[in-house]
């Protein structure tokens, strides 16, 4: 089993390159993101409570990323590996993943974050947007709350993930397939290493 978390701010490319990545190596795919965008759309409980939050660019409460997540491991079964994307996005919510999959016996092999200027990071959200129709991608100043946001609760997770070992940073500037091969590159060098 191999599990890694895809890690970068908003706007970094992390949903493009994990549908990439499922294909390769085989992964499930848990973005918190998506997940929270289908419980909105199907007008669910737990889409209504987050809606606010989302809304303005901030982060949903920990327990109940953390409960949402639970039960997506939980109801998934013959998984080769999981991909953790927008997810943990708080030191909470990485010790609490790390509590989940230690029950499982296959702890994250690696943390491959993807680093990209907060410039370009505006643009491509801005450009997503307007395609999307994504309500927190419509507005400059949505996008620096989220930003914000993700350099004062996110970044810190960073650390937690360096601690063990388990940071590798890539580029995240260039061509889709540029990028797609530098992560190749760093889950090949953690697939060896665990073999
Ligand atoms: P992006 O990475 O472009 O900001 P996501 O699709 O990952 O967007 O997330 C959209 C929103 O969903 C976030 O701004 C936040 O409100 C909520 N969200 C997603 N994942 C989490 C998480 N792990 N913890 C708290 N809130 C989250």
């Amino acid at each position: 089993m191999l599990n890694i978390v895809l890690f970068g701010p908003p706007g970094a490319g992390k949903g493009t390159q994990s549908e990439k990545l499922i294909e390769q190596y085989n992964l499930t795919h848990i973005s918190t993101g998506d997940l929270f965008r289908k419980h909105l759309s199907e007008g669910t409980e737990l889409g209504k409570m987050a809606r606010k939050f989302m809304d303005e660019g901030n982060l949903v409460p920990d327990k109940v990323v953390i409960g949402m997540v639970d039960e997506k491991i939980k109801s998934s079964s013959g998984v080769e590996g999981y991909i953790f994307d927008g997810f943990p996005r708080t030191v909470p919510q990485a010790v609490a993943l790390d509590e989940l999959l230690e029950g499982k016996g296959f702890p994250i092999a690696g943390m491959l974050a993807l680093d990209v200027p907060e410039e370009e990071l505006k643009t491509r959200i801005l450009s997503r947007g307007k395609q999307s129709g994504r309500a927190d991608d419509q507005s400059v100043e949505k996008i620096e709350n989220r930003l914000r946001v993700y350099f004062d609760e996110t970044v810190p997770v960073m650390e937690y993930y360096k601690k063990q070992g388990k940071y590798h940073p890539v580029h995240g500037v260039g061509t889709i397939d540029e990028i797609f091969q530098q992560l190749c590159s760093v889950i090949d060098s953690l697939e060896e290493h665990k073999a």
